[in-house]
């Protein structure tokens, strides 16, 4: 009956081993979807803001090409009519000087063919009576008939003093039938009265030639107004919009009364299209050019790049969530199979240290618990009680019931012990063949004996018969060892002989008792029968 000093199954540290497997897998598994996630984002974090400079950038450029729009047909319009303006301002200091009824109309009319030939943007110069009679132009004929005194600027000189140069609403010239704007001066006799008009016209075609020769898009838009608001000329031109008013768009309301120049993102009042406008009021003569590029064809290229960046994106987001399940799903894989491993292992481990005919657990499990126990009373100063039992004439019970009886009673046997044992922390193995051990952690001598006691009671209550006994019914006998590792230098191996000698001191006495080495002194206790 003496413990065995082989040492004890090394499978203490596989739990913790496994446990620890176990946390890194789930760490790795965490971490690879969090950085897949934080990849993901950072793309669409790079590409967000990138694309967010490049809508950017393309306003900024766009808001540099209307502002440069703008000043290069302002600056057009207004060389175009300043010399008209001069020219007409000759003119009339030569007619007045003369006198309208005294010049040389020969002269003149050579005079004006000269000067519109040289300038492009003229369609004609004409020189009215007071009564709105032609007397002199560029053209070759001059109808007898023909008679301007209806028309608005002829209205306005005669009943305006002012000398300065007008332009007028575009009219359809009754000449040639072109779209014209009517750059005219009143005339005046030597007594400062009304002597009649000296007009000149611009080409509505002229402007619309320069206009077109700008690289706009489709949707893009050049204006010319007075700054009435009346339209002059536009690209793209309509007819229908030629003289309609722009003093209800939101350039003529909000921006032009707080600003001569300047770029401003409104809707067409014209075409309702959304467009980037630079404006620019000229300071020398009421007029208003606006250039506008359309939102559509501002964002067209940033709209087809965000397209193409978005497929790649999306292309790279998937490639990279195929790679990401892809290797969670191994990774998911290795989990499942390390946590079927460690099942294996577990189950593996249990059947390694249970006793199968009883269930309790075996030597292994005692030799493994016993140093941890030992080890544990130490460190916190308590005490170890260590019980061998022993079916009292037990190979008579076998000799008499036969074999797979005792197998029958030892598995009872193992049962009453194993329900005498109540404390979470007690172990009950068997040890081997009709010998069981059971381990009381933090147990002091009394409380072992009180233990002991039950398991001997519990075995007797089972009532087995066993003719072979004095009692006739199965009974054991137990010896009792208590230690407090933290005073006395103690092993297992020397625990167990003690328990084991006091057994063998229990079988002396008779049997069905125990016996118990009583702290230092190791004096038996023999309780009565
Ligand atoms: P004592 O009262 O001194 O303990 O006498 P005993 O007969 O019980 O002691 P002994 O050591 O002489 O005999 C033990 C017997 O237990 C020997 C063996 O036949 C029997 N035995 C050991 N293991 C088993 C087992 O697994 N099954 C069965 N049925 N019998 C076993
Ligand atoms: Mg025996
Ligand atoms: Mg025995």
């Amino acid at each position: 009956m003496l413990p065995s000093e082989e040492p004890g199954f090394k499978v203490e540290s596989a739990p913790e081993a496994a446990a620890a497997k176990a946390v890194r897998a789930r760490t790795i598994f965490r971490l690879t979807v969090s950085f897949m996630l934080l990849v993901v984002f950072a793309f669409m974090a790079v590409e967000g803001w990138r694309e967010w400079r490049d809508y950017r950038a393309a306003f900024a450029s766009a808001h540099d090409s209307v502002t440069n729009l703008a000043r290069a047909t302002a600056q057009h319009a207004e060389d175009a009519i300043r010399q008209v303006d001069v020219l007409t301002t000759a003119l009339s200091e030569r007619v007045e000087g003369d006198g309208l009824e005294n010049i040389d109309v020969p002269r003149i009319h050579k005079l004006l063919i000269e000067q519109s030939k040289i300038m492009p943007q003229l369609h004609g110069l004409f020189i009215y009576g007071a009564d709105g009679h032609w007397i002199v132009t560029d053209k070759e004929i001059t109808p007898d008939t023909a008679n301007n005194a209806d028309r608005d600027y002829f209205k306005y000189h005669r009943t305006h003093e002012d000398r300065h140069v007008r332009i007028g609403d575009v009219v359809k010239s009754r000449s040639t039938d072109d779209l014209i704007i009517p750059i005219s001066r009143r005339l005046n006799n030597k007594d400062g009265s009304f002597a009649g008009v000296l007009l000149g016209t611009l080409k509505v075609s002229y402007f619309m030639d320069y206009y077109g020769d700008f690289k706009i898009d489709d949707k893009g838009a050049l204006v010319l107004a007075l700054r009435n608001g009346t339209i002059l000329v536009r690209r793209p031109f309509m007819a229908s919009v030629v003289g309609k008013s722009l003093a209800n768009s939101e350039i003529f309301q909000r921006y032009l009364p707080h600003a001569n120049e300047g770029v401003a993102e409104v809707r067409a009042v014209i075409d309702d299209t959304d467009r980037l406008y630079g404006y620019r009021a000229l300071t020398t003569y009421p007029l208003v050019v606006q250039a506008g590029l359309s939102r559509e064809s501002i964002t067209a290229p940033w709209r087809r790049d965000l397209l193409k960046t978005g497929f790649v994106l999306v292309f790279l987001i998937a490639v990279l969530a195929v790679f990401g399940l892809i290797v969670l799903s191994q990774l998911r894989q290795r989990m499942v199979m390390e946590r079927q491993l460690r099942r294996v292992h577990q189950a593996m481990r249990d059947m390694a240290l249970t006793d199968s005919l009883t269930g309790l657990g075996n030597r292994r499990r005692l030799d493994t618990a016993l140093v941890d126990e030992i080890r544990l009373a130490r460190r916190q100063g308590s005490s170890l009680a260590v019980v061998m039992l022993d079916v009292d004439y037990f190979k008579r019970y076998n000799d008499r019931y036969g074999h797979a009886a005792g197998d029958d009673c030892l598995s009872a046997v193992g049962g009453a012990i194993q329900r005498a044992v109540k404390r979470p922390g007690d172990l009950a193995v068997r040890y081997g063949g009709e010998e069981f051990t059971v381990l009381l952690p933090n147990t002091n001598t009394a409380g072992a004996k009180q233990v002991v006691e039950d398991i001997l009671d519990a075995i007797r209550a089972l009532n087995i018969e066993h003719a072979e006994s004095a009692l006739g019914k199965v009974t054991a006998s137990a010896g009792i060892a208590v230690s407090r590792p933290s005073i006395e230098d103690v092993t297992p191996a020397a625990l167990l002989k003690l328990a084991d000698a006091q057994l063998y001191l229990a079988k002396q006495q008779g049997r069905n008792r125990w016996c118990c080495a009583d702290g230092p002194t190791q004096q038996a206790i023999i309780p009565p029968l």
